[in-house]
């Protein structure tokens, strides 16, 4: 039994975005909405809902029986009107949407997180390109190591993510960062080869008995 999609089904927060409108085609679906109709200033915390200007944010979201999906969001500057706040204009923060400065919306980050942790950053593009989730392997390992929190134990890693790297002549050290794990965590380093297999090194830590995957 086929049923049509509810518009909330669309959005990835209901709470912060209205929808305006979906246009499908074969290939992509684009999802256009408004944000939120008012927003607190981040510096004092009044409310403002004296709009500045508008722009629009294009982010990908998850693939809708795999088509691409974009989601358009209509976005606004608002100005403080606090006379004693510093700040005189800022813009919306998609709560539940998306963070600041990326292209895709959070759900679609975790979806690569996922992904990412599983198969490695070439592996990972390849299967996304076929999800309808078109992503750079470079992303995907940006993706895995902006959830570094603190370095791992040493002996608990999995190297996950080893792309494009090269040994260096007396040295045998990779030369691109790469994406490693552990538990449920993971950084990034470079790779050097010794007699007991792989080692990482990371800024001020070492961490020995990594193990490549791919
Ligand atoms: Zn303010």
């Amino acid at each position: 039994m086929q049923r049509s999609w509810s518009w909330r089904e669309w959005l990835p927060s209901a709470e912060t975005l209205t929808l305006i409108g979906v246009t499908t085609t074969a290939e992509a679906v684009v999802v256009e909405a408004d944000g939120p109709s008012g927003a607190a200033c981040p510096r004092c915390g009044q409310r403002s809902e004296a709009r500045h200007s508008r722009y629009w944010r294009t982010l990908k979201d998850l693939a809708a029986q795999g088509r691409a999906v974009t989601l358009r969001v209509r976005v606004s500057r608002w100005r403080c009107r606090n006379a004693r706040c510093e700040t005189t204009i800022f813009a919306d923060r998609l709560v539940g949407v998306s963070a600041s400065r990326v292209h895709h919306t959070q759900r679609f980050g975790a979806v690569v997180h996922l992904v990412g942790h599983a198969v490695g950053g070439r592996g990972g593009e390849r299967l996304l390109a076929r999800l309808g989730m078109a992503i750079s392997d470079d992303t995907i390992l940006r993706a895995l190591k902006g959830f570094i929190v603190e370095p791992p134990a040493p002996g608990v890693l999995q190297i996950v993510g080893l792309d494009d790297w090269a040994w260096q002549k007396g040295h045998h050290q990779g030369r691109k960062s790469l994406a490693i794990r552990a538990g449920s965590r993971t950084a990034s380093g470079r790779l050097r080869r010794g007699s007991q297999g792989c080692a990482v090194r990371e800024s001020s830590w070492q961490l020995d008995g990594a193990r490549a995957l791919c």
